[in-house]
C-alpha cells in the first residue's frame, strides 16, 4: 500500500501552538506530514526561512513522522514535484472559511488530482494567530502557553531592543 503524505503548508511565522496542535492532529492521520514553510518575497517576515524550519524542527520533535521543508512560488507546484496529493489546512473559525476555501479551490482549479484536508484545533487556541503573536511579542510580554519554548526565547531575543 503506498504511503499517505500529505503537507501543511504556512507562513509559520513564527510556529505556534496552534500549528502544534494542528500538525499532531494530522500525524495520527497520515503516514508522513511535511510542514512547507512558504518563503514569500513579497512580505517582510520576522523570522527568516531558516529560523523559522528551526523552530518548526525544534517545536515538532516529539512527531517522528513530520518533517519541514521550504517552498518557494505555487504549492500545487511543490505538491506536484513531490507527488503529495493532499494539503492540510487549519480552520479556527468562521472567520478563516472564506480566505481558505478561495485558497482551496484554486489550488483544486489548478491541480484537479489533489485534495485540501481541514483541522479544527482545541478550542484553546481558536484565537491565536501568528500575527497576535508577533505584535504581542513586540511589546514584550509573556507568551508562554501561546508557543512552544523554543519560540518564546527566539521571540524575546528578536524583540529585546525594541520592547516598550
Ligand atoms: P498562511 O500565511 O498560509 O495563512 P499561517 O502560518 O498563518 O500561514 O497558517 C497556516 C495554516 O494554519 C492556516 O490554515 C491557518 O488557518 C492555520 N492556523 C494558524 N493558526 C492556527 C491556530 N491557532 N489553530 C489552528 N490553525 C491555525
Amino acid at each position: 500500500m503506498s504511503k499517505r503524505i500529505a503537507v501543511y503548508p504556512g507562513s509559520f511565522d513564527p510556529v505556534t501552538n496552534g500549528h502544534v496542535d494542528i500538525v499532531e492532529r494530522a500525524s495520527t492521520t497520515f503516514d508522513k506530514v511535511i510542514m512547507g514553510v512558504l518563503v514569500n518575497r513579497n512580505k517582510k517576515p520576522v523570522f527568516s526561512p531558516e529560523e523559522r524550519v528551526e523552530l518548526i524542527r525544534e517545536s515538532v520533535k516529539h512527531l517522528p513522522n513530520v518533517s519541514v521543508d521550504c517552498f518557494s512560488g505555487l504549492l500545487v507546484d511543490f505538491m506536484r514535484k513531490n507527488e503529495i496529493k493532499v494539503a492540510i489546512r487549519g480552520l479556527r473559525a468562521v472567520s478563516d472559511l472564506e480566505y481558505e476555501f478561495q485558497l482551496a479551490h484554486t489550488n483544486q482549479l489548478l491541480y484537479p488530482e489533489m485534495e485540501t484536508v481541514f483541522f479544527m484545533p482545541n478550542v484553546n487556541y481558536v484565537y491565536l494567530s501568528s500575527t497576535t503573536v508577533r505584535e504581542v511579542a513586540s511589546h514584550g510580554a509573556e507568551l508562554s502557553g501561546c508557543v512552544p519554548p523554543c519560540v518564546a526565547k527566539a521571540l524575546k531575543e528578536k524583540f529585546k531592543n525594541s520592547a516598550l
